[in-house]
């Protein structure tokens, strides 16, 4: 490949509306172009990672024994109807008319197809266990895109689909998913945790989210460390889902909650209280834990402010306790065991919407919540900003109670969401009356798993893992090329043009992704871009290093560049 013959558009100046490392040097290298809110155009830089990323996934999907389709992102109304998720769903479907008054879903994921899918095409046991992949996009309407591709609206997921016979085929199909994902994480040269995770939304049995690490990630994960790296060995779990396992009860946070019946302005103070935390006025949200009189089900309500205006209400039950649903404004005062004027001080200026809650972590500053019985805190997000205390105190009672027997150091980071595996069970298929014939000739239920991966979240993670001054580090696996050969003073010097397209030439022929930067730069700026775009090695062919018979060489992570003679130069890049 020859860069004066691509499209290759980097940007001197760092763009200011960029928070995240990634984003900004997403933007800076010229990789993606925003169209609107959380909707991007790959570039054709962008799009060689994106394959890169896609190429290692789907060959290692074929290698765990999934098989490829294509399952259509436009889906119909009534297949959501039937697992009652088109209500469930919440903000995040993206629903549409055609002209015929027709209602579809822009597929958030495909749970309902693939099951449509399989309830036409599997008759027998015989043709279990399958499991069936899509690379493809997907569309959510989030709340709060940002961060570039990390948290977009249209995004490229690999989506996988296991069916089984029974639990234990169920069980066999996860683990299997469990090790391909690890060795995709791998591969990719990622510094990754798997941890234990809640089955929120899609529901099921047991589940894992796969983390890569870094201070900048939405999630708080905890793990034992054993020392091992990318170890999954020893207990590890989202901090939700430790704090759910945190041994109750809490008596002060009990009475504490049972008392709070003022408006939202006094519980909110009266929660960040007993959680120890300081109440950030000027959150985009804030949280409060209601209950029923007679202690039925817990609730945590988030207000969320846009310019600290409330302009939605977002109601679930605690993490863990059962299915998010729609709620009216008038259930909530209800359960809050409130009169209408308890939303006072921050109460809307606008109509009140009230959404299913389906991303109440994502959205809020912190959620508190209860147990049915509001015997404990169940889950808590916080802030970048704000200090974790009681987080911290709960989650280490779980990694060093029942759980620390690996012997392992109790590790609190952060983490980006990259990849998430359910165990479903009979849910969907059950649904969907999607039933096979048994070794008895008896219709039974399939089993199923779904496992999901953010294809194109994970080159804005790598990112966040591996980048310096000079721009983005790239893994080796991931880089739109791994080799760039720079030629310095191309147009007047035929000869150093000549030797440079030579070396690219054998390069090419042994296997190497190699570009050759022929564009006729003077070295700063040309150095400049191919270190932006985080290509692992540079070797600058120059009238000077022929006349020596050298090549200079550098790899990205070297404080030096070295002169290297030819079969040097072509062994260090073997
Ligand atoms: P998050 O918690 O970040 O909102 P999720 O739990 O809603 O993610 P899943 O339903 O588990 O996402 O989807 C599988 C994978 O798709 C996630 O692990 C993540 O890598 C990716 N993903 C989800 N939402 C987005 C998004 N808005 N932009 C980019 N990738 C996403
Ligand atoms: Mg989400
Ligand atoms: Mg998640
Ligand atoms: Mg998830």
């Amino acid at each position: 490949m020859r860069l004066s013959q691509f499209h290759l558009h980097t940007e001197k100046e760092t763009p200011a509306e960029a928070e995240l490392a990634s984003h900004r040097l997403m933007l800076k290298a010229g990789m993606i172009r925003k169209l609107a809110a959380g909707i991007y155009t790959w570039s054709p830089l962008g799009l060689r990672v994106l394959r890169k990323v896609e190429a290692v996934v789907r060959e290692e999907m074929d290698a765990a024994g999934a098989i490829e389709l294509l399952m259509p992102s436009i889906q119909p109304r009534e297949l959501w109807e039937e697992t009652g998720r088109w209500e469930k769903f919440g903000g995040q479907l993206l629903k549409i008319r055609d002209r015929k008054d027709a209602e579809y879903a822009y597929g958030p994921t495909h749970e309902e197809v693939v099951t449509d899918f399989a309830r036409h095409e599997l008759a027998s046991y015989r043709q279990l266990p399958v499991t069936f992949y899509q690379v493809q996009t997907k569309f959510r309407d989030e709340i709060r895109p940002r961060f570039g591709v990390m948290r977009a609206r249209e995004f490229l997921m690999k989506d996988a689909y296991s069916f089984d016979v029974d639990a234990e085929g169920m069980a066999a199909s996860y683990a299997k998913m469990h090790a391909a994902y690890t060795r995709i994480f791998s591969r990719l040269g990622l510094r990754f945790r798997a941890v234990l995770a809640d089955t929120g939304a899609i529901g099921g049995d047991a589940s894992q989210e796969f983390h890569v690490l870094a201070d900048s990630g939405e999630d708080a994960i905890a793990w034992s460390d054993t020392g091992n790296d990318n170890d999954a060995a020893g207990y590890a779990a989202n901090v939700e889902t430790a704090r759910a396992a945190a041994p109750g009860p809490r008596p002060a946070a009990t009475e504490a909650m049972r008392t709070i019946d003022t408006p939202t302005q006094r519980t909110c103070e009266a929660v960040a209280e007993l959680l120890g935390i300081p109440l950030q006025r000027t959150a985009k949200s804030v949280a409060v834990v209601g209950h029923d009189a007679d202690g039925g089900p817990q609730f945590v309500v988030v207000l969320v402010r846009g310019d600290h205006e409330v302009n939605e209400i977002k109601l679930s039950k605690v993490p863990g306790l059962g299915e998010y649903r729609m709620a009216t404004e008038a259930e909530i005062l209800e359960h809050l065991g409130s009169e209408p004027g308890f939303l006072g001080p921050v109460a809307p200026a606008k109509p009140v919407r009230v959404v299913a809650d389906l991303e109440v972590a994502a959205m809020a500053d912190f959620v508190v919540g209860a147990n049915r019985r509001g015997e404990h805190l169940a889950g808590v997000n916080w802030g970048r900003d704000l200090p974790e205390p009681d987080a911290v105190a709960d989650v280490r009672s779980v990694v060093e109670g029942d759980r620390a027997e690996d012997g392992g150091v109790l590790r609190l980071m952060r983490g980006i969401e990259v990849g998430h595996i359910f165990q479903l069970g009979r849910k969907y298929a059950e649904a969907m009356g999607c039933t096979v014939l048994d070794a008895a000739g008896k219709a039974a239920v399939p089993m199923m798993g779904c496992y999901g991966i953010g294809v194109s979240r994970i080159v804005a993670a790598a990112i966040e893992q591996n980048h310096d001054d000079a721009g983005i580090v790239w893994p080796e696996a991931m880089a739109p090329w791994t080799v760039a050969v720079c030629v310095i003073n191309p147009k007047n010097d035929p000869a150093v043009a000549e030797a440079a397209a030579a070396l690219h030439d054998e390069l090419a022929a042994r296997g190497l992704d190699v570009v050759l930067d022929d564009r006729g730069l003077r070295p700063g700026p040309m150095f400049a871009d191919i270190e932006l775009i985080g290509i692992p090695h540079r070797v600058v062919v120059s009238g000077r290093g022929l006349e020596a018979g050298t090549f200079e060489y550098r790899a990205r992570t070297a404080a030096e560049a070295e002169n290297l003679e030819r079969e040097a130069l072509l062994e260090r890049l073997a």
